[in-house]
């Protein structure tokens, strides 16, 4: 079994990360700040802002049912994709393994590093073995990515194999759950409290609409965080971004509105796909958008857009050839997307 240590870079390990002002300071009732050399005036954005978002984490805590000391929030989630590799692997020497299709960014974030990347194929139904994933590790592999509900297939990762996966993977496990709000299933993020080598990605992008203030978040025990806080920027998530975010989570009935409305709508597109003569497949899906094998996905890709409808050409990636993705709409939006498809 390897220690935490064994998994994190050596220079990662050894780091003394950079000390802010605001660092520093912290504790005593104090209303002169003369330590960071900010300007007093152009209030409220003159301030450098919390670096480790204290008031935020308390909040999203109980939404999540985390503890605050268990939530690193990123520039988007993509920023804690890049730290798992930053703080785990070794450039040139480490490996990851992930299941295959998936999100873009794992593979990207591996080729930035320069570590090599292992894909793992999914089954016909778009479903993880455990076995194969550990067949494709060796001493090398630091870290395995399930993305669950999956990117760009939409169907959520079976349990029992994440489960037994979890069980017999020694290094880091990654389940990015983005579109987990979508999903009625029991989250994987309730279970850091006894995981010590898992972690779990969610964003503010999806469900939550608000995918331009960049705001992702992991969730894994102290020991995990603590390093990604040692390595990322001091002020990585700004004041405008943190308070939006505690303006969104006021009011968190009103994402559940959006997503009963946007499940409804999958509902009723995907029951349309299925009669269009041009589709072959729609697959399951927990997510806010659903693959669909079509007759000739480039050309009719091509067609959507002369009519100014975007959606989005997956046919080279493996296993899903002929699939455009569709992401949930408003409702005209969907029915603009069928009216489009039906004059085919
Ligand atoms: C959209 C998406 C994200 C979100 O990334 P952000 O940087 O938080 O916007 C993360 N993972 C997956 C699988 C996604 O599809």
């Amino acid at each position: 079994m390897r220690e935490l240590k064994d998994l994190v870079r050596p220079n990662i390990w050894d780091l003394s990360p950079y000390s802010s002002a605001r660092d520093e300071y912290s504790g005593h009732e104090a209303h002169v700040f003369l330590d960071a050399n900010e300007n007093p005036y152009n209030q409220p954005v003159n301030r450098y802002p919390d670096p480790l978002q204290r008031e935020l984490k308390k909040v999203m805590g109980k939404l999540k049912g985390v503890r605050p000391e268990q939530i690193f929030f990123g520039n988007g989630s993509d920023e804690a994709i890049d730290l798992v590799y930053r703080c785990f692997t070794r450039p040139g020497i480490d490996n990851v393994v992930a299941i295959e299709p998936t999100y873009g960014m794992y593979k990207v974030c591996a080729d930035i590093n320069d570590v090599e990347y292992r894909p793992v194929p999914l089954d016909e139904q778009f479903q993880m073995s455990a076995e194969k994933m550990l067949a494709a590790c060796d001493e090398n592999t630091k870290v395995i990515w399930v993305c669950s509900p999956n990117n760009p297939t939409g169907n959520l990762i079976d349990s029992d194999e994440i489960e037994r996966l979890l069980d017999q993977f020694d290094g880091i496990t990654v389940i990015d759950e983005a579109y987990s709000d979508f999903s009625r299933k029991p989250a994987f993020r309730l279970e850091v409290a006894r995981r010590s080598r898992l972690v779990v990605l969610n964003t503010m992008s999806k469900a939550w609409g608000c995918a331009a203030i960049r705001l992702g978040m992991a969730f894994a025990q102290k020991e995990i965080i603590d390093l990604f806080n040692k390595v990322k920027y001091p002020y990585n998530v700004n004041l405008l971004t943190q308070e939006k975010a505690m303006e969104m989570l006021q009011s968190p009935y009103e994402m559940d509105k959006w997503v009963k409305t946007l499940l409804m709508e999958r509902g009723r597109m995907m029951e349309a796909f299925q009669m269009l003569p041009i589709c072959e497949k729609v697959y399951p899906t927990d997510a806010n958008f659903f693959l669909a094998k079509m007759t000739d996905a480039n050309s009719i890709y091509n067609y959507l857009v002369e009519n100014g409808i975007i959606v989005r050409n997956r046919s080279r990636v493996a296993l899903c050839g002929n699939c455009l993705r569709i992401t949930i709409g408003t409702k005209s939006e969907n029915s603009q997307l069928l009216g489009a498809l039906r004059r085919w």
